[in-house]
C-alpha cells in the first residue's frame, strides 16, 4: 500500500512522473517515523522537523499538517504494520527541468508507505564497527532533504572497508554518522555535537539527551575532536530505526575493551521504557 498525495494505491499501481523534481534535483524533504505497536513514536517532533525543513527550503506542504497526519494515520491503519517504519517524502512537484523553483501553482508530491521492521536487538547488544571519514556533505545538514549523496558515498565506503557505519568529521571535529547521531562517554559524561547546521537534529538524540538528564547522567552538547573520540570510554549512535547502537570498533581499534559500556546500557534500558506497549 502506497500513499501518493491523497490516493492509497497498491504497489503495482504506484508511480511518479519522470519530471518530478525529487528525481532531477533531490528537491524534496522526508521523514522516517518509527512504528512501535501500531503507533508512531515521537510523532509531534517528526512533524515539527518536517515543517521546519519545508520552511527552510521554501517548499509548501501539499496540505495542512493535520490533513497530512490524517492521511498517514490512515496509511498506517491500512498497512497493518505493527512494528516498523513509516517513510514519507514530499517533493517540490512535477515540472520541466529548470533549477529555479517551478511555477507557483506546481503541486508538491507526497509519497508515503509503511514497512515492517523489527527492533535490531542483535546489534543493540553486540555493538557495531565504524570507520572515520571526512564529512563532505553540504552546510545544511540540519535539513532532512533528499540530497543524500554524501551519506550514500560514506556508507558505501564503510561497506567496502567491511565496517557497519561511518563516523564523519569536519577538519577533525566529529559531526555524526551517515544516518544517525553520535555520542561519546568519558568519565561517565556524555558529549554530542551541538544541534547546529552541521548535523541533523535527531529525534532519538533529543530523547536520549532527555533520558540522560532524567537518569542523572551529565550530558553536553559540545563539539569534540577525533582525538576525544579515540579516547572515549564508550561510543554510541542514535537513530529512529537503530535506537542506540554501541560502536565497539573504530578504524579497527576497539573502544572501551570492545564491549558496550555501562552508560550506553543504562540509556538503552531507559529508552526501551519509552516505547509504547
Ligand atoms: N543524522 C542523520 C544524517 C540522519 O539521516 C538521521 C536519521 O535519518 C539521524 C541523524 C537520526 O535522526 P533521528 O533520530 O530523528 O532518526
Amino acid at each position: 500500500m502506497i500513499l501518493i498525495d491523497d490516493r492509497f494505491l497498491p504497489e503495482s499501481e504506484a508511480s511518479v512522473s519522470y519530471m518530478d523534481r525529487g528525481y532531477y534535483f533531490g528537491d524534496g524533504i522526508y521523514e522516517v517515523f518509527r512504528i512501535y505497536n501500531g503507533q508512531l513514536y515521537e510523532k509531534p517532533a517528526h512533524y515539527e522537523r518536517l515543517i521546519r525543513t519545508a520552511r527552510e527550503v521554501k517548499m509548501r506542504l501539499p496540505a495542512p499538517i493535520e490533513t497530512i497526519d490524517d492521511r498517514l494515520t490512515e496509511l498506517l491503519e491500512r498497512s497493518g504494520v505493527r512494528n516498523g517504519i513509516l517513510y514519507v517524502q514530499i517533493t517540490r512537484g512535477v515540472a520541466p527541468r529548470s533549477h529555479a523553483f517551478p511555477p507557483a501553482e506546481t503541486k508538491p508530491v507526497l509519497l508515503a508507505y509503511c514497512n515492517e521492521l523489527e527492533r535490531p536487538v542483535g546489534k543493540m547488544q553486540s555493538g557495531i564497527s565504524a570507520i572515520t571519514l571526512p564529512d563532505i556533505r553540504w552546510l545544511r545538514c540540519d535539513l532532512k532533504t533528499l540530497n543524500l549523496l554524501g551519506s550514500v558515498l560514506a556508507k558505501q565506503e564503510a561497506a567496502e572497508a567491511g565496517a557497519d557505519d561511518v563516523i564523519l568529521h569536519r577538519d577533525g571535529i566529529v559531526t555524526e554518522c551517515s544516518a544517525s547521531n553520535l555520542m561519546i562517554v568519558k568519565d561517565g559524561e556524555v558529549s554530542t555535537h551541538p544541534a547546529d547546521h552541521l548535523i541533523l537534529h535527531g529525534i532519538t538524540r533529543a530523547v536520549v539527551l532527555r533520558l540522560a538528564e532524567e537518569n542523572g547522567i551529565p550530558a553536553h552538547e559540545i563539539a569534540f575532536s577525533l582525538e576525544a573520540l579515540r579516547q572515549a570510554d564508550e561510543v554510541f549512535l542514535t537513530g529512529t530505526t537503530m535506537e542506540l547502537f554501541p560502536i565497539v570498533t573504530i578504524d579497527g581499534v576497539s573502544v572501551g575493551g570492545g564491549q558496550p559500556g555501562p552508560v550506553t546500557r543504562k540509556l538503552q534500558a531507559a529508552f526501551e521504557k519509552t516505547i509504547p506497549i
